[in-house]
């Protein structure tokens, strides 16, 4: 069907998140009846954005600016961290405006079973921002893990690491609000405004 271009073309769309095989035949033909119009300006997106956008070396979004433009913005207060699993749970939050501050993206959380252990996660640099004498001057980081198991463990283990480098440290929880085993970025706006507006001190 349409050769191997064609059937190239499909099987890499229907490896994105959303896209089965039937949505990625549907886009697929829907680019090909209009290859300048539709095909030919996300062919050169793709291209730009791979070329790039990268982590930001303090926090972990995906920006085409180093320090990302969350993290460069003087307008955000920056002794206010919110820590997140990954970079679609910061896009969800600021999506929803509910957060002020700056974030952490941990890339995923602790797990026991999975074994994936601190090492494997970007905590080091976290504990780093945090440290009483040498860091950034930070007063509050906001855990906003999912409440999954793995999620609640890493942020306890978390608020002991960091409690012990930052003694004066305000830690709190993003609790009320988030489903057992969702993740961030499924949430409705208002929800995760909820959340974070009723988050508890740990
Ligand atoms: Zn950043």
């Amino acid at each position: 069907m349409g050769g191997p271009e064609v059937e190239r073309l499909i099987g890499l769309l229907a490896r994105l998140p959303g896209l089965g095989p039937r949505s990625a035949r549907r886009a697929a033909l829907r680019m090909l009846q209009q290859p300048q119009a539709r095909m030919v300006p996300l062919a050169a997106a793709l291209t730009e954005a791979a070329r790039a956008v990268k982590p930001c070396a303090r926090c972990g979004n995906l920006d085409s600016r180093d320090p990302c433009g969350i993290c460069a913005d003087p307008a955000r207060d920056h002794g206010l961290v919110c820590v997140v699993e990954g970079v679609g749970d910061l896009w969800a939050l600021e999506r929803a405006r509910v957060h002020r501050g700056v974030y952490h993206v941990l890339g995923g959380t602790l797990s026991a079973l999975g074994g994936t252990g601190p090492e494997d996660l970007n905590v080091a640099p976290l504990l780093t921002r945090v440290d009483a004498q040498d860091g950034e001057g930070i007063d509050e980081v906001i855990l906003a893990l999912g409440a999954t198991v793995d999620g609640a463990s890493t942020a306890h283990w978390l608020a002991e690491r960091l409690r012990a480098l930052s003694p004066a440290l305000r830690i709190s929880r993003v609790g009320q609000g988030v489903p057992i085993g969702g993740a961030l970025d499924v949430l409705d706006d208002g929800t995760l405004a909820a959340a974070v507006r009723s988050r508890r001190s740990v």
